[in-house]
């Protein structure tokens, strides 16, 4: 597959690349590495995203100068669209607006993703799809700087939880080393996303631990996080800590899930598990998507409790069984 995405890129002038909404560390690396690719390769490219890029990823500067937004890119003419990281068109907001006429790549690494490219490189056993464009970029002969294989680092350490979750096989490492090797710096990534938490997301944890509840055996734990909690603290939506982290560290969990409310009555949840229980099915059964131990999906409902009830139920339903 990745020689039919290399044959798209050789006849395409001009590419878009664009990444997935409420965007993660390994989506914009993911973005920014392959335009930084690209670009080395000799293209004319251009990287998009139609959302906000979260606060703790502002710490890197490369990324707003390589990611655009929508109404910035909305009139690129384009000829080949490369989506990363996004398992189904409306994960890409917007720049769904753009599809037709143009030729469309996917690569990702979500089991759940519906192939909805002409092109689609689906590799479920990547832990990121950051290494996918590693692969992509060192098959295309782009030489590595320290400023890109940083970047491309970003990605692989954040979807691996800092290589810790059940996803860090060898091939991380492999690619870990190759990138340190050319010059990627870890504890630069490290210093600027997890040893800079405002003060701020600690004081909301308070009551977001405030309003924990359990199933079964204490075996699922869930809590929401609303947008008036959000604004006691002057916290914007986007920068929503992940929480869902926290609960599954818990002893005894099983299932972590937070209900984040992202707009009015539209809750964004995060699902975790830790050994054996598939989110990514749950994630699904209610229109998301995701990973077996890391999923999600959105939700519209003014009613929280309500909505924790039917999707816990849900899950404890399946944990039976
Ligand atoms: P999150 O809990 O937002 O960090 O998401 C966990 C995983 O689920 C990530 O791999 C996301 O790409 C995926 N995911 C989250 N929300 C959705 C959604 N609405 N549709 C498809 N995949 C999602
Ligand atoms: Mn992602
Ligand atoms: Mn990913």
């Amino acid at each position: 597959m990745i020689d039919e995405v290399i044959k798209e890129i050789n006849r395409a002038d001009t590419i878009l690349v664009a990444g997935h909404i409420m965007p993660d560390g390994d989506d914009v690396s993911s973005i920014c590495s392959l335009v930084m690719g690209l670009e080395k390769y000799g293209k004319k490219v251009i990287g998009a995203i139609d959302d906000e890029i979260p606060g703790y990823l502002e710490e890197l500067p490369i990324l707003k100068e390589k990611i655009r937004d929508f109404d910035c890119v909305k009139n690129t003419p384009a000829d080949l669209i490369i989506i990363v990281d996004a398992s189904s068109p409306d994960r890409v907001g917007r720049i769904q607006e753009l599809f037709e006429y143009k030729r469309i790549v996917v690569i990702d690494h979500h089991a759940t993703n519906l192939n909805f490219g002409h092109v689609n490189w689906v590799d479920a056993t990547s832990a990121s799809t950051a290494q996918l464009v590693f692969k992509l970029n060192q098959k295309l002969g782009v030489k590595y700087d320290e400023e890109l294989a940083t970047i491309n680092l970003l990605g692989v350490a954040t979807d691996t939880g800092f290589f810790k979750y059940s996803n860090t096989n060898a091939q991380v490492f492999e690619d870990v080393s190759k990138l340190v090797s050319f010059g990627g710096n870890i504890s630069y990534i490290t210093n600027a996303i997890l040893e800079n938490k405002p003060i701020e997301n600690v004081l909301l944890f308070k009551d977001v631990i405030e309003n924990l509840k359990f199933k079964k055996d204490k075996k699922i734990a869930y809590t929401y996080v609303s947008l008036d909690m959000l604004k006691k603290y002057n916290i914007l939506p986007k920068n929503t800590p992940p929480f869902v982290g926290d609960l599954r560290s818990l002893k005894g969990v099983e299932v972590a899930i937070v209900f984040n409310e992202h707009e009015k009555n539209v809750f964004h949840t995060s699902m975790r598990s830790k050994k054996y229980f598939d989110v990514s099915e749950v994630a699904l059964h209610f229109g998301g998507g995701g990973h077996v131990r890391a999923a999600g999906f959105s939700k519209e409902s003014d009613n929280i409790e309500k909505l924790m009830e039917e999707v816990t139920d849900y899950i404890a339903e399946k944990m039976e069984k």
